[in-house]
């Protein structure tokens, strides 16, 4: 399990570290401002897990509309004009979990913050963008040598990775 942990919360900031580039590069949705009646929203007991690609993650909910199912994924703080590509790139991850869960491809995943709602599409150039991140990553996860990226004292403050980690500042 802590395998795991370890492989979402990599994925999580190394999306966040990339997302840019990797955006310019695949020609990622921007997201498209919706409505939703959050009524119809359902809460996800456990995560979604893919054992072939070592990946886990919980939608915040999960919402079927027209015999779809769309995961949800709520974002508190500043409402952003445009989703963030590392909020893209999360939900692209659960639009992925939930086609292997349910064996049906969502057409899109939602972001949900506080004063708007952005339905991503799940292209075909976003799950490519993300199977690349996901070879990258287990490259990475194979090497004894990954050196920091950064020289930020305060990024390592809050890092998960703190306790076990030779190379925090
Ligand atoms: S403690 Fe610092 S250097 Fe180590 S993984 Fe965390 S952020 Fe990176």
């Amino acid at each position: 399990m802590l395998y795991l942990a370890l492989i979402i919360l990599i994925v999580a900031i190394v999306l966040l570290w990339q997302s840019g580039r990797q955006r310019k590069q695949a020609g990622l949705p921007g997201g498209r401002v919706i409505y939703t009646d959050t009524r119809a929203w359902g809460e996800v007991d456990k995560a979604l897990y893919d054992h072939a690609l070592g990946l886990t993650g919980k939608p915040d909910y999960l919402v079927e509309q027209d015999g779809q199912i769309i995961p949800v994924e709520v974002k508190s703080g500043r409402t952003p004009e445009a989703p963030y590509d590392s909020h893209i790139f999360q939900v692209g991850a659960y639009c992925l979990l939930v086609e292997k869960a349910y064996g049906k491809r969502p057409p899109y995943g939602i972001i949900h913050y506080p004063k708007r709602d952005f339905a991503v599409d799940y292209t075909t150039e976003l799950e490519s963008a993300l199977m690349e991140q996901l070879a990258e990553m287990r490259r990475d996860g194979m090497r004894q040598d990954v050196p920091r990226s950064h020289d930020e004292p305060a990024r390592c403050q809050s890092c998960g990775f703190r306790k076990v980690c030779d190379q925090k500042l």
